[in-house]
């Protein structure tokens, strides 16, 4: 599915979004989707440079908009099997409002959303995923906004399958995608990635492996949590809950007839 007469790539040494493309494919190869039945969409980002290295129809659209152009490709042509790749700027910002929208109409398509916290192509400005106090090149003395959490907006707003993982759980990654393009309706995978070149620098984690095991050390995992609110624990600050967090059978838009 790679194609490689777009090598090299221009990500960032260390970046993860390469196996956050890696994890997806494999789940695609895993459905055996053919690629004259496979379309991948995006919108403007580091992340949405994604589907220019795949061997498939691609749509690499406006910024924010990936899922407004996504939702229709889907109308026009069920039979298709539809790709999202997007990042937290691109779908929570200027795209916030076709997000909700795409999960309460919950348009049969798998969303894998790279949420590194941070603009990156773009010069490492704050998104609306870049954590209360974190220094970006918008954000000097520390982002004063309370930040989105996208995996729970999803859930609320419809989607239905929702699942969170990061760039250090590869398998369950590939699985969880894998559920997604199973499950009728929208499908929403977040995951937590590392930015090297503007999340690290600007917040002092000096190598990708100190990235991602802030990461890795901040997601909790859902056992983990359902334990901690079973006995009544509180939830350590800062922390996310892993693994696959809706699946539910909501009427879809746009499933194949
Ligand atoms: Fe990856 Fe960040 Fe570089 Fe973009 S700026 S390629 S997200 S490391």
């Amino acid at each position: 599915w790679f194609r490689e007469d777009r090598l090299p790539h221009i990500y960032c040494t260390g970046c993860g979004n390469g196996t956050v493309i890696n994890c997806t494919l494999a789940a695609v190869e895993e459905m055996g989707w053919k690629r004259d039945e496979t379309v991948f969409v995006s919108g403007i980002g580091c992340s949405s440079r994604a589907p220019g290295y795949i061997l498939a129809d691609s749509l690499h659209t406006t910024h924010g908009r990936a899922l407004a152009f996504a939702t229709g490709v889907k109308m026009a042509r069920p039979e298709f099997n539809v790709v999202v790749f997007t990042g937290d700027g691109d779908l929570a910002a200027i795209g916030g409002n076709h997000f909700i929208h795409a999960c309460r109409r919950n348009v049969d398509m798998t969303v894998v959303c790279m949420n590194n916290h941070i603009y990156g192509m773009t010069g490492g400005q704050g998104s609306p995923t870049t954590p209360p106090g974190a220094i970006s090149s918008t954000t000097p003395y520390g982002a004063s906004e309370p930040a989105f959490d996208l995996a729970e907006l999803a859930i609320a707003a419809g989607a239905n399958h929702v699942a969170r993982w990061t760039s250090y759980h590869v398998k369950e990654l590939t699985k969880a995608v894998a559920v997604g393009m199973q499950t009728p309706g929208l499908s929403f995978i977040e995951v937590r990635t590392q930015c090297p070149t503007n999340y690290g620098r600007h917040n002092k984690l000096r190598t990708v492996s100190a990235m991602v095991e802030y990461i890795r050390s901040h997601a909790m995992l859902v056992e983990k949590y359902n334990r901690l609110t079973a006995e009544g624990k509180p939830i350590p600050e800062g922390t996310f809950t892993v693994g696959e967090l809706v699946r539910r059978n909501r009427p879809a838009m746009g499933v194949r007839r």
